[in-house]
Protein backbone atom coordinates (compact mmCIF):
# COMPACT_ATOMS: atom_id res chain seq x y z
CA UNK A 1 0.00 0.00 0.00
CA UNK A 2 1.30 3.76 -0.81
CA UNK A 3 0.53 6.77 0.71
CA UNK A 4 0.22 9.92 -1.02
CA UNK A 5 -1.76 12.87 -1.84
CA UNK A 6 -5.85 12.29 -2.17
CA UNK A 7 -6.70 14.89 -5.27
CA UNK A 8 -9.90 13.77 -6.85
CA UNK A 9 -12.27 11.80 -4.55
CA UNK A 10 -13.77 8.26 -5.32
CA UNK A 11 -12.46 4.68 -5.92
CA UNK A 12 -11.05 2.51 -8.79
CA UNK A 13 -10.09 -0.99 -9.08
CA UNK A 14 -8.08 -1.51 -12.08
CA UNK A 15 -5.58 -2.00 -14.25
CA UNK A 16 -2.27 -0.25 -13.96
CA UNK A 17 -1.11 1.20 -17.36
CA UNK A 18 2.33 2.68 -16.70
CA UNK A 19 3.38 5.54 -19.43
CA UNK A 20 6.82 7.72 -19.12
CA UNK A 21 4.52 9.83 -21.43
CA UNK A 22 1.14 10.01 -22.92
CA UNK A 23 2.44 8.16 -26.03
CA UNK A 24 3.62 5.33 -24.83
CA UNK A 25 4.52 2.71 -22.45
CA UNK A 26 7.88 2.47 -20.66
CA UNK A 27 8.61 -1.13 -21.49
CA UNK A 28 9.99 -1.79 -24.82
CA UNK A 29 7.93 -3.47 -27.51
CA UNK A 30 9.12 -5.76 -29.99
CA UNK A 31 7.28 -6.54 -33.41
CA UNK A 32 5.79 -9.72 -33.94
CA UNK A 33 7.47 -10.90 -36.90
CA UNK A 34 11.02 -9.78 -38.16
CA UNK A 35 9.93 -8.99 -41.45
CA UNK A 36 7.59 -6.21 -40.25
CA UNK A 37 10.81 -4.38 -39.74
CA UNK A 38 10.60 -2.76 -43.24
CA UNK A 39 7.01 -1.60 -42.69
CA UNK A 40 7.78 -0.16 -39.53
CA UNK A 41 10.88 1.57 -40.90
CA UNK A 42 8.60 3.40 -43.50
CA UNK A 43 5.91 4.49 -41.14
CA UNK A 44 9.08 6.07 -38.68
CA UNK A 45 10.19 8.22 -42.00
CA UNK A 46 6.57 8.92 -42.50
CA UNK A 47 6.59 10.66 -39.26
CA UNK A 48 9.70 12.07 -39.94
CA UNK A 49 8.64 13.82 -42.75
CA UNK A 50 5.25 14.56 -41.73
CA UNK A 51 6.79 16.35 -38.85
CA UNK A 52 9.44 18.39 -40.48
CA UNK A 53 6.38 19.81 -42.56
CA UNK A 54 4.24 20.80 -39.34
CA UNK A 55 7.92 22.66 -38.42
CA UNK A 56 8.21 24.41 -41.46
CA UNK A 57 4.73 25.77 -41.47
CA UNK A 58 5.07 26.35 -37.68
CA UNK A 59 8.31 28.54 -38.73
CA UNK A 60 5.76 30.48 -41.44
CA UNK A 61 3.07 31.07 -38.49
CA UNK A 62 5.30 31.83 -35.32
CA UNK A 63 7.29 34.51 -37.84
CA UNK A 64 3.84 36.49 -38.45
CA UNK A 65 2.20 36.19 -35.46
CA UNK A 66 5.23 36.91 -33.49
CA UNK A 67 8.34 37.68 -35.39
CA UNK A 68 11.23 36.23 -36.59
CA UNK A 69 13.08 35.52 -33.49
CA UNK A 70 10.31 33.53 -31.84
CA UNK A 71 10.43 31.21 -33.92
CA UNK A 72 14.09 30.17 -33.67
CA UNK A 73 13.33 27.76 -31.55
CA UNK A 74 11.18 25.55 -33.92
CA UNK A 75 14.28 26.16 -36.93
CA UNK A 76 16.24 24.62 -34.34
CA UNK A 77 13.68 21.63 -33.83
CA UNK A 78 13.67 21.52 -37.73
CA UNK A 79 17.50 20.72 -37.99
CA UNK A 80 17.13 18.13 -35.31
CA UNK A 81 14.30 16.60 -37.32
CA UNK A 82 16.44 16.50 -40.54
CA UNK A 83 19.67 15.38 -38.72
CA UNK A 84 20.19 12.05 -40.38
CA UNK A 85 22.09 10.86 -36.80
CA UNK A 86 18.55 10.75 -35.20
CA UNK A 87 17.23 8.61 -38.27
CA UNK A 88 20.08 6.21 -38.80
CA UNK A 89 19.62 5.22 -34.73
CA UNK A 90 16.35 4.55 -34.72
CA UNK A 91 16.44 2.71 -37.91
CA UNK A 92 19.21 0.40 -36.64
CA UNK A 93 17.39 0.05 -33.36
CA UNK A 94 14.26 -0.94 -34.96
CA UNK A 95 16.86 -3.57 -37.17
CA UNK A 96 18.80 -4.87 -35.12
CA UNK A 97 16.18 -5.46 -31.68
CA UNK A 98 12.88 -5.78 -33.71
CA UNK A 99 11.61 -2.61 -31.72
CA UNK A 100 8.27 -0.80 -32.93
CA UNK A 101 9.70 2.63 -33.65
CA UNK A 102 7.84 4.21 -30.53
CA UNK A 103 9.99 1.97 -28.75
CA UNK A 104 13.09 2.50 -30.54
CA UNK A 105 12.65 6.30 -30.26
CA UNK A 106 12.11 6.46 -26.72
CA UNK A 107 15.04 4.43 -26.45
CA UNK A 108 16.84 6.58 -28.66
CA UNK A 109 15.78 9.59 -25.98
CA UNK A 110 16.79 7.71 -22.94
CA UNK A 111 20.57 7.43 -24.21
CA UNK A 112 20.60 10.98 -25.58
CA UNK A 113 19.47 11.58 -21.88
CA UNK A 114 21.86 9.85 -20.03
CA UNK A 115 24.65 11.43 -21.96
CA UNK A 116 23.96 14.47 -21.08
CA UNK A 117 22.42 13.69 -17.32
CA UNK A 118 25.78 15.31 -15.97
CA UNK A 119 25.98 18.27 -18.03
CA UNK A 120 25.11 21.51 -16.04
CA UNK A 121 25.48 23.77 -18.75
CA UNK A 122 21.95 25.41 -19.71
CA UNK A 123 22.58 24.85 -23.22
CA UNK A 124 22.99 21.07 -23.12
CA UNK A 125 19.76 21.20 -20.99
CA UNK A 126 18.18 23.37 -23.66
CA UNK A 127 19.63 21.15 -26.33
CA UNK A 128 18.42 18.19 -24.35
CA UNK A 129 14.87 19.52 -24.00
CA UNK A 130 14.55 20.71 -27.71
CA UNK A 131 15.48 17.12 -28.58
CA UNK A 132 12.70 15.44 -25.89
CA UNK A 133 9.92 17.78 -27.84
CA UNK A 134 11.06 17.23 -30.99
CA UNK A 135 10.89 13.01 -30.36
CA UNK A 136 7.59 13.55 -28.65
CA UNK A 137 6.29 15.37 -31.95
CA UNK A 138 7.81 12.44 -33.87
CA UNK A 139 5.96 10.05 -31.55
CA UNK A 140 2.58 12.11 -31.39
CA UNK A 141 2.68 11.17 -35.46
CA UNK A 142 3.62 7.64 -34.55
CA UNK A 143 0.42 7.21 -32.10
CA UNK A 144 -1.86 8.51 -34.80
CA UNK A 145 -1.79 5.25 -36.40
CA UNK A 146 -2.04 1.87 -34.58
CA UNK A 147 -0.67 0.49 -31.98
CA UNK A 148 -2.14 3.94 -30.34
CA UNK A 149 -4.44 3.98 -27.06
CA UNK A 150 -4.10 1.62 -24.21
CA UNK A 151 -6.36 -1.37 -24.81
CA UNK A 152 -7.72 -2.83 -21.54
CA UNK A 153 -8.46 -6.73 -23.09
CA UNK A 154 -4.49 -6.38 -24.45
CA UNK A 155 -2.84 -5.01 -21.64
CA UNK A 156 -4.38 -7.45 -19.08
CA UNK A 157 -6.58 -10.23 -19.30
CA UNK A 158 -8.49 -8.89 -16.93
CA UNK A 159 -11.35 -8.61 -19.06
CA UNK A 160 -13.67 -5.41 -18.47
CA UNK A 161 -11.40 -3.73 -15.60
CA UNK A 162 -10.83 -0.32 -16.53
CA UNK A 163 -6.79 1.39 -16.82
CA UNK A 164 -5.42 3.33 -14.33
CA UNK A 165 -2.41 5.47 -15.79
CA UNK A 166 0.45 5.79 -13.24
CA UNK A 167 2.92 7.97 -14.29
CA UNK A 168 6.24 10.02 -12.41
CA UNK A 169 4.31 13.16 -13.88
CA UNK A 170 1.77 14.57 -16.61
CA UNK A 171 2.48 17.66 -17.93
CA UNK A 172 -0.34 20.45 -18.75
CA UNK A 173 1.27 19.85 -22.77
CA UNK A 174 0.09 16.04 -22.27
CA UNK A 175 -2.73 16.08 -20.42
CA UNK A 176 -4.99 17.02 -22.72
CA UNK A 177 -4.45 14.59 -24.80
CA UNK A 178 -5.07 12.28 -22.18
CA UNK A 179 -8.83 13.04 -22.89
CA UNK A 180 -9.16 10.20 -26.02
CA UNK A 181 -7.60 7.28 -23.56
CA UNK A 182 -10.19 5.20 -21.76
CA UNK A 183 -8.78 6.22 -18.42
CA UNK A 184 -10.45 6.00 -15.49
CA UNK A 185 -7.88 6.43 -12.75
CA UNK A 186 -4.59 8.32 -12.27
CA UNK A 187 -1.61 8.04 -10.13
CA UNK A 188 1.40 10.20 -10.08
CA UNK A 189 4.80 10.11 -8.35
CA UNK A 190 4.63 13.73 -8.61
CA UNK A 191 2.11 16.64 -8.00
CA UNK A 192 0.07 17.93 -5.45
CA UNK A 193 -3.74 18.53 -5.03
CA UNK A 194 -3.77 22.17 -7.19
CA UNK A 195 -1.36 20.78 -9.76
CA UNK A 196 -3.04 20.51 -13.67
CA UNK A 197 -2.76 16.98 -13.65
CA UNK A 198 -5.35 16.68 -10.64
CA UNK A 199 -7.14 19.67 -11.76
CA UNK A 200 -7.88 17.41 -15.14
CA UNK A 201 -8.73 14.32 -12.92
CA UNK A 202 -11.31 15.98 -11.21
CA UNK A 203 -12.88 17.87 -14.50
CA UNK A 204 -13.06 14.23 -15.80
CA UNK A 205 -14.87 12.96 -12.54
CA UNK A 206 -12.02 9.94 -11.54
CA UNK A 207 -10.52 9.02 -8.93
CA UNK A 208 -6.59 10.22 -8.49
CA UNK A 209 -4.11 9.94 -5.99
CA UNK A 210 -0.58 12.33 -6.39
CA UNK A 211 2.73 12.78 -4.63
CA UNK A 212 2.90 8.48 -4.50
CA UNK A 213 6.37 7.94 -4.09
CA UNK A 214 8.08 4.77 -5.42
CA UNK A 215 5.00 3.98 -7.29
CA UNK A 216 6.70 3.27 -10.67
CA UNK A 217 9.04 1.57 -9.18
CA UNK A 218 6.77 -0.96 -7.76
CA UNK A 219 4.04 -1.09 -10.71
CA UNK A 220 4.02 -2.85 -13.69
CA UNK A 221 1.44 -1.95 -16.59
CA UNK A 222 -1.34 -5.18 -16.62
CA UNK A 223 -0.88 -5.02 -12.52
CA UNK A 224 -4.34 -5.03 -10.27
CA UNK A 225 -4.19 -2.13 -8.49
CA UNK A 226 -6.99 0.51 -6.29
CA UNK A 227 -6.79 3.63 -6.47
CA UNK A 228 -8.76 5.33 -2.96
CA UNK A 229 -8.82 9.13 -4.10
CA UNK A 230 -10.43 9.92 -0.85
CA UNK A 231 -7.71 8.75 1.79
CA UNK A 232 -5.13 9.25 -0.51
CA UNK A 233 -3.96 5.03 -1.07
CA UNK A 234 -3.08 3.40 -3.97
CA UNK A 235 -2.82 -0.20 -3.45
CA UNK A 236 -0.42 -2.55 -5.41
CA UNK A 237 -1.66 -6.50 -6.41
CA UNK A 238 -4.32 -6.33 -3.29
CA UNK A 239 -5.71 -9.79 -2.22
CA UNK A 240 -9.51 -10.87 -3.44
CA UNK A 241 -10.25 -9.84 0.13
CA UNK A 242 -9.63 -6.23 -0.39
CA UNK A 243 -10.26 -6.53 -3.97
CA UNK A 244 -14.23 -7.00 -3.79
CA UNK A 245 -14.40 -4.51 -0.33
CA UNK A 246 -12.97 -2.01 -2.68
CA UNK A 247 -15.19 -3.20 -6.01
CA UNK A 248 -18.23 -2.53 -3.30
CA UNK A 249 -17.10 0.94 -2.55
CA UNK A 250 -16.70 1.85 -6.16
CA UNK A 251 -20.07 0.89 -7.00
CA UNK A 252 -21.67 2.69 -4.09
CA UNK A 253 -19.81 5.63 -4.72
CA UNK A 254 -20.55 5.47 -8.87
CA UNK A 255 -24.30 5.16 -7.85
CA UNK A 256 -24.47 7.98 -5.57
CA UNK A 257 -23.19 10.33 -8.06
CA UNK A 258 -25.31 9.11 -10.93
CA UNK A 259 -28.26 9.61 -7.91
CA UNK A 260 -26.78 13.22 -7.61
CA UNK A 261 -26.91 14.56 -10.72
CA UNK A 262 -30.58 13.96 -11.00
CA UNK A 263 -30.20 17.58 -9.64
CA UNK A 264 -29.35 19.09 -12.73
CA UNK A 265 -32.55 20.95 -13.23
CA UNK A 266 -33.14 22.17 -9.98
CA UNK A 267 -32.11 25.68 -8.82
CA UNK A 268 -28.96 25.70 -6.25
CA UNK A 269 -29.73 27.72 -3.17
CA UNK A 270 -29.60 26.64 0.86
CA UNK A 271 -32.51 25.26 2.39
CA UNK A 272 -33.52 28.27 3.95
CA UNK A 273 -33.41 29.96 -0.35
CA UNK A 274 -30.46 31.83 -0.42
CA UNK A 275 -29.67 31.57 -4.16
CA UNK A 276 -25.89 30.73 -5.19
CA UNK A 277 -24.51 30.29 -8.31
CA UNK A 278 -22.98 27.23 -8.96
CA UNK A 279 -20.40 27.77 -12.08
CA UNK A 280 -18.05 25.05 -13.83
CA UNK A 281 -14.09 25.78 -14.59
CA UNK A 282 -13.31 24.73 -18.22
CA UNK A 283 -10.34 23.89 -20.34
CA UNK A 284 -11.69 23.21 -23.37
CA UNK A 285 -15.11 22.79 -25.49
CA UNK A 286 -15.88 19.24 -24.38
CA UNK A 287 -15.79 20.61 -20.83
CA UNK A 288 -18.22 22.84 -21.82
CA UNK A 289 -20.87 19.38 -22.32
CA UNK A 290 -19.95 18.08 -18.96
CA UNK A 291 -20.54 21.65 -17.81
CA UNK A 292 -24.24 21.88 -19.57
CA UNK A 293 -24.95 18.47 -18.81
CA UNK A 294 -24.40 18.12 -14.40
CA UNK A 295 -26.48 21.84 -14.46
CA UNK A 296 -23.82 24.65 -13.82
CA UNK A 297 -25.24 27.86 -14.55
CA UNK A 298 -22.56 29.03 -16.74
CA UNK A 299 -18.86 29.22 -16.95
CA UNK A 300 -16.78 30.65 -14.48
CA UNK A 301 -13.61 30.40 -15.77
CA UNK A 302 -12.12 29.26 -19.40
CA UNK A 303 -8.56 29.17 -19.02
CA UNK A 304 -7.67 29.95 -22.47
CA UNK A 305 -3.88 28.41 -21.89
CA UNK A 306 -4.85 24.92 -22.62
CA UNK A 307 -5.78 26.46 -26.63
CA UNK A 308 -2.71 27.29 -26.72
CA UNK A 309 -1.03 24.48 -25.07
CA UNK A 310 -2.76 21.71 -27.43
CA UNK A 311 -2.64 24.27 -30.78
CA UNK A 312 -0.24 22.91 -33.59
CA UNK A 313 1.08 26.83 -33.64
CA UNK A 314 0.44 29.85 -32.58
CA UNK A 315 -3.32 30.42 -32.19
CA UNK A 316 -4.00 33.62 -34.69
CA UNK A 317 -7.22 36.31 -33.48
CA UNK A 318 -9.56 34.81 -35.75
CA UNK A 319 -8.78 30.78 -34.55
CA UNK A 320 -8.94 32.59 -31.03
CA UNK A 321 -12.43 34.42 -31.82
CA UNK A 322 -13.91 30.83 -33.40
CA UNK A 323 -13.26 29.26 -30.47
CA UNK A 324 -14.28 31.46 -27.87
CA UNK A 325 -17.06 32.19 -30.02
CA UNK A 326 -18.42 27.98 -30.18
CA UNK A 327 -17.28 27.48 -26.64
CA UNK A 328 -19.56 30.48 -25.27
CA UNK A 329 -22.50 28.75 -28.03
CA UNK A 330 -22.11 25.67 -25.97
CA UNK A 331 -21.93 27.05 -22.33
CA UNK A 332 -24.86 26.60 -20.36
CA UNK A 333 -27.19 30.37 -20.75
CA UNK A 334 -23.99 31.29 -22.93
CA UNK A 335 -22.13 32.69 -20.08
CA UNK A 336 -18.84 32.48 -19.73
CA UNK A 337 -15.91 34.23 -18.08
CA UNK A 338 -12.47 33.84 -20.70
CA UNK A 339 -9.28 34.22 -18.25
CA UNK A 340 -6.40 35.64 -20.33
CA UNK A 341 -2.96 33.52 -20.80
CA UNK A 342 -1.80 31.77 -17.97
CA UNK A 343 1.21 30.18 -18.90
CA UNK A 344 4.27 29.70 -17.14
CA UNK A 345 4.89 28.22 -13.71
CA UNK A 346 4.68 24.33 -15.09
CA UNK A 347 2.74 25.31 -18.58
CA UNK A 348 5.20 26.55 -21.59
CA UNK A 349 4.96 26.90 -24.93
CA UNK A 350 8.09 26.75 -27.02
CA UNK A 351 7.35 30.14 -29.02
CA UNK A 352 7.27 32.36 -25.94
CA UNK A 353 10.85 31.60 -25.04
CA UNK A 354 12.13 28.32 -22.36
CA UNK A 355 13.50 30.00 -19.98
CA UNK A 356 15.19 28.06 -17.27
CA UNK A 357 13.95 30.03 -13.85
CA UNK A 358 14.91 28.92 -10.29
CA UNK A 359 11.45 29.77 -9.32
CA UNK A 360 9.26 29.60 -12.46
CA UNK A 361 5.79 29.76 -10.69
CA UNK A 362 7.10 33.10 -8.78
CA UNK A 363 8.84 33.97 -11.88
CA UNK A 364 7.92 35.08 -15.76
CA UNK A 365 4.38 33.88 -15.70
CA UNK A 366 0.50 34.83 -16.77
CA UNK A 367 -0.18 38.27 -17.19
CA UNK A 368 3.63 38.86 -16.83
CA UNK A 369 4.14 37.16 -20.11
CA UNK A 370 1.64 38.72 -21.96
CA UNK A 371 2.92 42.05 -21.14
CA UNK A 372 6.09 40.97 -22.38
CA UNK A 373 4.44 40.08 -25.82
CA UNK A 374 1.69 42.94 -26.39
CA UNK A 375 1.22 41.84 -29.44
CA UNK A 376 0.00 38.59 -28.83
CA UNK A 377 -1.91 39.74 -25.63
CA UNK A 378 -3.65 42.58 -27.69
CA UNK A 379 -4.86 39.74 -29.88
CA UNK A 380 -6.01 37.74 -27.31
CA UNK A 381 -7.95 40.72 -25.61
CA UNK A 382 -9.89 41.44 -29.16
CA UNK A 383 -10.94 38.23 -29.89
CA UNK A 384 -12.32 38.34 -26.35
CA UNK A 385 -14.13 41.39 -27.09
CA UNK A 386 -15.18 40.17 -30.56
CA UNK A 387 -16.47 37.01 -29.02
CA UNK A 388 -18.33 39.10 -26.51
CA UNK A 389 -21.39 39.47 -28.99
CA UNK A 390 -22.13 36.04 -29.00
CA UNK A 391 -23.07 35.95 -25.23
CA UNK A 392 -22.44 37.03 -21.56
CA UNK A 393 -19.17 37.49 -21.21
CA UNK A 394 -16.36 38.46 -18.96
CA UNK A 395 -12.47 38.78 -19.56
CA UNK A 396 -10.34 38.39 -16.58
CA UNK A 397 -7.08 38.66 -15.86
CA UNK A 398 -4.87 36.55 -14.06
CA UNK A 399 -1.67 37.46 -11.39
CA UNK A 400 -2.61 40.95 -11.27
CA UNK A 401 -0.05 41.88 -8.35
CA UNK A 402 -0.16 45.67 -8.11
CA UNK A 403 -2.75 48.36 -9.42
CA UNK A 404 -0.50 49.99 -11.74
CA UNK A 405 -0.66 46.58 -13.90
CA UNK A 406 -4.68 46.46 -13.92
CA UNK A 407 -4.35 50.08 -14.47
CA UNK A 408 -2.32 49.55 -17.79
CA UNK A 409 -4.83 46.22 -18.92
CA UNK A 410 -7.81 48.69 -18.11
CA UNK A 411 -5.73 51.24 -20.36
CA UNK A 412 -4.80 48.32 -23.17
CA UNK A 413 -8.75 47.00 -23.17
CA UNK A 414 -9.98 50.78 -24.11
CA UNK A 415 -7.24 51.17 -26.42
CA UNK A 416 -8.14 47.95 -28.09
CA UNK A 417 -12.14 48.82 -28.62
CA UNK A 418 -11.53 52.23 -29.88
CA UNK A 419 -9.23 50.42 -32.54
CA UNK A 420 -12.03 47.88 -33.16
CA UNK A 421 -14.70 50.67 -33.20
CA UNK A 422 -12.20 52.40 -35.69
CA UNK A 423 -12.29 49.71 -38.08
CA UNK A 424 -15.22 49.25 -37.80
CA UNK A 425 -14.98 45.55 -36.07
CA UNK A 426 -18.37 44.39 -33.95
CA UNK A 427 -17.74 43.28 -30.44
CA UNK A 428 -19.15 42.82 -27.06
CA UNK A 429 -19.99 46.49 -25.66
CA UNK A 430 -20.64 45.12 -22.41
CA UNK A 431 -18.29 42.71 -21.84
CA UNK A 432 -16.89 43.26 -17.90
CA UNK A 433 -14.01 43.13 -17.07
CA UNK A 434 -12.00 41.53 -13.94
CA UNK A 435 -9.27 40.31 -11.10
CA UNK A 436 -8.07 37.34 -10.21
CA UNK A 437 -7.03 37.94 -7.25
CA UNK A 438 -4.76 35.23 -6.71
CA UNK A 439 -1.52 36.91 -5.01
CA UNK A 440 -1.46 37.96 -1.87
CA UNK A 441 -0.39 41.63 -2.00
CA UNK A 442 -4.02 41.87 -4.29
CA UNK A 443 -5.81 40.48 -1.38
CA UNK A 444 -4.14 42.92 0.72
CA UNK A 445 -4.76 45.92 -1.67
CA UNK A 446 -8.20 44.82 -2.58
CA UNK A 447 -9.76 48.47 -1.59
CA UNK A 448 -7.59 50.02 -4.13
CA UNK A 449 -8.51 47.04 -6.63
CA UNK A 450 -11.75 46.85 -6.37
CA UNK A 451 -12.11 50.76 -7.44
CA UNK A 452 -11.15 49.97 -10.60
CA UNK A 453 -12.60 46.48 -11.68
CA UNK A 454 -15.92 45.50 -12.77
CA UNK A 455 -15.59 41.88 -10.38
CA UNK A 456 -13.17 39.82 -9.19
CA UNK A 457 -12.87 35.74 -8.69
CA UNK A 458 -10.39 34.57 -6.52
CA UNK A 459 -7.68 32.31 -7.50
CA UNK A 460 -7.13 30.21 -4.09
CA UNK A 461 -4.97 27.41 -5.56
CA UNK A 462 -2.34 30.35 -6.17
CA UNK A 463 -3.49 32.51 -3.50
CA UNK A 464 -2.72 29.56 -1.52
CA UNK A 465 0.54 28.75 -2.62
CA UNK A 466 2.10 32.59 -2.34
CA UNK A 467 0.17 33.06 1.33
CA UNK A 468 2.21 30.32 2.45
CA UNK A 469 5.45 29.94 0.50
CA UNK A 470 4.87 26.62 -0.38
CA UNK A 471 4.75 25.06 -4.23
CA UNK A 472 1.38 23.89 -5.24
CA UNK A 473 3.03 21.14 -7.15
CA UNK A 474 5.09 19.97 -4.58
CA UNK A 475 4.21 17.00 -2.66
CA UNK A 476 7.07 17.93 0.41
CA UNK A 477 5.43 20.70 1.33
CA UNK A 478 1.42 19.32 0.20
CA UNK A 479 0.85 20.01 3.73
CA UNK A 480 1.41 23.46 3.99
CA UNK A 481 -0.80 23.85 0.87
CA UNK A 482 -3.85 23.48 3.21
CA UNK A 483 -6.97 25.33 2.32
CA UNK A 484 -8.67 24.62 5.60
CA UNK A 485 -6.14 26.52 7.47
CA UNK A 486 -6.19 30.24 9.56
CA UNK A 487 -4.30 32.48 7.24
CA UNK A 488 -6.31 31.47 4.37
CA UNK A 489 -9.37 31.73 5.88
CA UNK A 490 -8.55 35.17 7.34
CA UNK A 491 -7.66 36.34 4.15
CA UNK A 492 -10.55 35.19 1.91
CA UNK A 493 -12.66 36.88 4.89
CA UNK A 494 -11.31 39.76 4.42
CA UNK A 495 -11.83 40.08 0.29
CA UNK A 496 -15.51 38.93 0.85
CA UNK A 497 -15.73 42.22 3.59
CA UNK A 498 -14.57 44.00 1.12
CA UNK A 499 -16.61 42.93 -2.37
CA UNK A 500 -19.93 42.88 0.23
CA UNK A 501 -19.10 46.45 1.07
CA UNK A 502 -18.23 48.11 -2.67
CA UNK A 503 -21.16 45.79 -3.96
CA UNK A 504 -18.60 44.06 -6.36
CA UNK A 505 -19.63 40.81 -7.62
CA UNK A 506 -17.25 37.68 -6.51
CA UNK A 507 -16.53 34.56 -7.47
CA UNK A 508 -14.16 31.81 -6.07
CA UNK A 509 -12.44 29.25 -8.53
CA UNK A 510 -9.83 27.17 -7.07
CA UNK A 511 -10.64 23.78 -6.34
CA UNK A 512 -11.85 24.81 -2.43
CA UNK A 513 -15.15 25.55 -4.82
CA UNK A 514 -15.96 22.25 -5.20
CA UNK A 515 -14.83 20.92 -1.67
CA UNK A 516 -17.67 20.31 0.77
CA UNK A 517 -15.97 21.21 4.03
CA UNK A 518 -14.66 24.42 2.49
CA UNK A 519 -18.07 25.13 0.67
CA UNK A 520 -19.91 25.48 4.13
CA UNK A 521 -17.30 27.65 5.79
CA UNK A 522 -16.81 30.33 2.65
CA UNK A 523 -21.10 30.23 2.34
CA UNK A 524 -21.03 31.03 5.85
CA UNK A 525 -18.53 33.90 5.19
CA UNK A 526 -21.07 35.48 2.33
CA UNK A 527 -19.89 33.68 -1.00
CA UNK A 528 -22.63 32.95 -3.12
CA UNK A 529 -20.88 32.24 -6.39
CA UNK A 530 -18.60 29.38 -6.83
CA UNK A 531 -16.86 28.15 -9.73
CA UNK A 532 -15.42 24.55 -10.15
CA UNK A 533 -14.88 21.43 -12.50
CA UNK A 534 -18.05 20.07 -13.44
CA UNK A 535 -18.00 16.97 -11.90
CA UNK A 536 -18.37 18.59 -8.56
CA UNK A 537 -21.59 21.24 -9.29
CA UNK A 538 -24.28 17.94 -8.14
CA UNK A 539 -22.14 17.38 -4.81
CA UNK A 540 -21.99 20.84 -4.05
CA UNK A 541 -25.69 21.85 -5.06
CA UNK A 542 -26.97 18.86 -2.83
CA UNK A 543 -24.78 20.03 0.03
CA UNK A 544 -25.85 23.41 -0.14
CA UNK A 545 -29.59 22.36 0.08
CA UNK A 546 -29.06 20.72 3.29
CA UNK A 547 -27.61 23.51 5.08
CA UNK A 548 -29.30 27.13 6.16
CA UNK A 549 -27.30 30.05 5.76
CA UNK A 550 -27.66 30.96 9.74
CA UNK A 551 -26.41 27.05 10.47
CA UNK A 552 -23.34 28.43 7.61
CA UNK A 553 -22.83 32.10 9.52
CA UNK A 554 -22.15 29.73 12.53
CA UNK A 555 -19.66 27.80 11.06
CA UNK A 556 -17.83 29.79 9.51
CA UNK A 557 -18.10 32.38 12.78
CA UNK A 558 -16.43 29.26 14.25
CA UNK A 559 -13.97 28.91 11.94
CA UNK A 560 -12.04 32.15 11.78
CA UNK A 561 -11.80 31.54 15.81
CA UNK A 562 -9.76 28.76 15.55
CA UNK A 563 -5.95 28.79 15.46
CA UNK A 564 -4.82 25.87 13.67
CA UNK A 565 -5.51 23.70 10.34
CA UNK A 566 -5.97 20.82 12.47
CA UNK A 567 -8.45 22.30 14.47
CA UNK A 568 -10.35 23.89 11.66
CA UNK A 569 -10.24 20.34 9.64
CA UNK A 570 -11.63 18.72 12.77
CA UNK A 571 -14.35 20.94 13.27
CA UNK A 572 -15.73 21.17 9.71
CA UNK A 573 -15.29 17.31 9.86
CA UNK A 574 -18.28 17.35 12.62
CA UNK A 575 -19.95 20.01 10.64
CA UNK A 576 -20.12 17.94 7.44
CA UNK A 577 -21.22 14.82 9.07
CA UNK A 578 -23.80 16.48 10.90
CA UNK A 579 -25.12 18.20 7.77
CA UNK A 580 -24.66 15.16 5.04
CA UNK A 581 -22.80 12.64 6.03
CA UNK A 582 -23.22 11.10 2.49
CA UNK A 583 -21.45 13.71 1.10
CA UNK A 584 -18.35 13.18 2.83
CA UNK A 585 -17.22 11.12 0.22
CA UNK A 586 -16.38 13.88 -1.83
CA UNK A 587 -14.36 15.86 0.56
CA UNK A 588 -10.49 14.21 1.20
CA UNK A 589 -9.29 13.45 4.79
C1 LIG B 1 -6.28 29.42 -9.07
O1 LIG B 1 -5.12 29.79 -9.00
O2 LIG B 1 -7.00 29.19 -8.06
C2 LIG B 1 -6.93 29.20 -10.37
C3 LIG B 1 -8.21 28.94 -10.47
O3 LIG B 1 -6.14 29.23 -11.49
P1 LIG B 1 -5.13 28.07 -11.93
O4 LIG B 1 -5.44 26.85 -11.10
O5 LIG B 1 -5.35 27.88 -13.38
O6 LIG B 1 -3.81 28.68 -11.62
MG1 LIG C 1 -4.11 30.60 -10.69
Amino acid sequence: MHKGIAVSPGVVVGIAYRVDSVFGTSEPQTLDHPEQTVDEIARFDRAVSVSATELEGIITKVAQQLGSAEADIFRTHLQIVNDQTLVTKVHALIESQQLTALSALQIFLQGYAASFARVEQDYFRERMADVRDVILRIGSHLTLHPPVAPNAAQTNGHGEDPLILVAHEILPSQAMSLGNLPIAGIVTETGGGTSHAAILSRSRGIPAVAGVVGITGDVRSGDVIIVDGRDGLVLVRPDSETTSAYRKLQREFFNLKDRLVLNRDEPAKSSDGAQIELLANINNLADTQAAAKVGATGVGLFRTEYLFLTHQDVPDEEEQYEYYRQIIEDSPNRTVTIRTLDLGGDKTVAYLGRRSEANPFMGWRSIRLSFEHPRLFERQIRAILRAGRHGKVNMLFPMITTLEELRYVNKLVEETKRNLRREGVPFGEDVKTGVMVEVPAAAVCIDAILRETDFISIGSNDLIQYLVAADRDNPKVAHLCEPLSPAIFRVLQMVLDACQRTGTPVTLCGEMAGQPRSVLALFGMGLRRFSMSPAFVPTIKALLASVTTAQAERFAHQVLQLKTSEEIKAYLTSRLHEVSSMLEVFDSV
